[in-house]
């Protein structure tokens, strides 16, 4: 599943080749996929000027003009491509957004049909409220992440994957990040200390930070815009790594259930 660092690339790839296009042409073929009538959607974005991205989390926003916004969520297997203007949809592509200067087009492919990208009836501030999404995981403070840790009586992993304490961690990073932390993760998130949430924050922001550099983890259906897969699988250290040697002591990665989620972890390393 697409976290953070997938659709900050994403949005990086389209940023260079999309600002100041103009839709042209919408054609829906999937109405859940956008959230409303076919026509309504149409309705508005034909003519719109695509001004300016922006990501929170997991979520792509395109504003464009008359304030109008798109949101874009991945969810499992959406894909969101740049393709010739010609080029014909297949039974997975849900919307085509035809553009002009230069003449693409932008298609939404999602197999397992669970991504949206929607018009945004407010503000994106007013959106974030809504879904009660946390800060980015690449802005939260350490305050507001320790504060969360305190409040809860669940296990750090659970409180990682919670959308609203902070946005943008899935489960390939949380478990990347806890492995790089020595912290087990079924591991009460109230235990940590002041400077362990600190030194667990700096690892969030460097593990997206290479993830972003490595144009994202590519396990199953993530491309780019271009439709090219990431690289930051090369450097996972346990996520589907289990039966595999830990990088860090040699014993076997186990795989087991934590928060609801297969989890990958180092029985020695993180064992605290
Ligand atoms: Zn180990």
């Amino acid at each position: 599943m697409p976290e953070l660092p997938e659709v900050e690339n994403l949005a990086r790839g389209l940023s260079a080749r999309i600002l100041g296009a103009t839709i042209l042409e919408a054609r829906c073929h999937f109405p859940a996929a956008v959230g409303s009538e076919p026509e309504c959607f149409a309705e508005a974005v034909l003519g719109r000027r695509i001004q300016e991205l922006h990501r929170h989390g997991k979520y792509l926003f395109f504003l464009m003009d008359r304030d109008v916004v798109l949101a874009l969520h991945l969810r499992m297997t959406g894909q969101l491509l740049l393709v010739p203007p010609d080029q014909k949809p297949d039974k997975h592509t849900h919307l085509e957004l035809l553009l002009s200067d230069p003449r693409q087009k932008i298609v939404f492919r999602d197999v397992r049909k669970f991504g949206r990208i929607k018009v945004l009836e407010g503000s994106i501030s007013r959106f974030v409220e809504e879904k009660k999404l946390g800060a980015d995981a690449l802005e939260i403070s350490v305050e507001t992440l320790y504060r969360a840790f305190q409040k809860t009586s669940r296990s750090i992993k659970a409180v990682l994957l919670d959308q609203r304490v902070l946005a943008g961690l899935g489960n390939i990073y949380t478990d990347e990040v806890l492995f790089r932390e020595q912290i087990s993760p079924l591991r009460k998130a109230c235990s940590c200390s002041y400077e362990q949430t600190a030194s667990l924050r700096r690892t969030i922001r460097s593990v997206l930070r290479a993830a972003i550099r490595g144009r994202g983890t590519t396990i199953s259906d993530y491309v780019d815009a271009r439709g090219e897969s990431g690289s930051f699988q090369n450097s996972l250290r346990v996520y589907s790594r289990a039966g595999l040697p830990c990088p860090r002591c040699g014993r076997q990665i186990v795989k087991s259930r934590v928060a609801g989620r297969g989890t990958y972890s180092c029985p020695v390393c993180q064992s605290r």
